[in-house]
């Protein structure tokens, strides 16, 4: 079996300058769509993808393969398949014999040949990172099963977003009320696994960030570890107010001073 180092034609050790670069000039020199007659095209095609996934952290990874022209066909991932690993089941175009001239060329299809949908399967490890290369394995196939090249697309969480060049971590707007922000509280926050108990301290300002360690996505290339949880507290200022918290809104004003005392010292 060949090193990620050979595949790449790289002596270890090359930096990821070096690495990249290897991997863009094979990545276009050995693209599928160059050799459509030639089937192990689509092995060194993945083999090179694996070689650099190998040699590369998931960040590099995710804006390299943003940027090779590499597989067109893209798969769409939930965020909690992204999170835990699993399968997606799809449907791919692939080139299939014209059923109407049987492969002769009509005036319904091109050369004999129609584009038809396919089921495939897509494995999808755990701390999947956008943008990665993966393999489409054909459902049904009667004829050996095919396997297509496919770009990983993540549906975004309602909950959690991902942080530009650290897709490990996730991020987490936390509604807070002002007597919450004020006086301190422990409250109840979602983690993409389970529950957890956050104290707020007295005095949190809006936009105070905290941090859960190990709270974020799985490591793609390390299993049991974890990115981090980072939470943003987001004061909620009520649209309206009933009676009862107006009357107590007025009694607060009575009590405050003026925050805006020094900006006006000066005037
Ligand atoms: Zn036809």
């Amino acid at each position: 079996m060949s090193t990620p180092w050979q595949v790449l034609g790289l002596n270890e050790g090359a930096d990821q300058h070096a690495i990249k670069a290897a991997y863009r000039k094979l990545a276009r020199q050995y693209h599928p769509d160059l050799h459509p007659d030639d089937p192990t095209a689509i092995d060194r095609f993945l083999e090179l993808g694996e070689a650099y996934q190998a040699l590369t952290s998931p960040a590099e990874r995710a804006e390299e393969a943003a940027e090779v022209e590499s597989p067109s066909l893209r798969v769409e991932v939930p965020f909690a398949i992204a999170y835990d690993g699993g399968q997606v089941q799809v449907e791919l175009p692939v080139d299939a014999t014209c059923p109407s001239c049987g492969g002769l060329g009509c005036k319904r299809c091109e050369n004999g040949k129609v584009v038809k949908k396919v089921p495939f399967t897509v494995s999808i490890p755990p701390g999947l990172v956008a943008g990665m290369l993966l393999r489409a394995h054909e459902r049904n196939g009667r004829n050996g099963r095919r396997e297509l090249p496919v770009i990983a697309e993540i549906l975004p969480s309602p909950l959690f977003k991902r942080v530009d060049g650290q897709p490990q971590d996730l991020v987490l707007e936390l509604p807070v009320t002002i007597s919450e922000a004020v006086l301190g509280a422990t409250v109840r926050v979602p983690t993409p696994t389970e529950i957890v108990h956050l104290k707020i301290p007295a005095g949190t300002p809006d936009g105070k960030v905290f941090r859960i360690q190990g709270g974020g996505m799985p490591l793609l290339a390390r299993p049991g570890e974890h990115g981090n949880l980072i939470i943003r507290i987001r004061l909620a200022i009520p649209a309206e107010v009933n009676p009862g918290q107006r009357r107590a809104l007025e009694e607060l004003a009575r009590y405050e001073g003026d925050p805006r005392a020094g900006l006006l010292r000066g005037l």
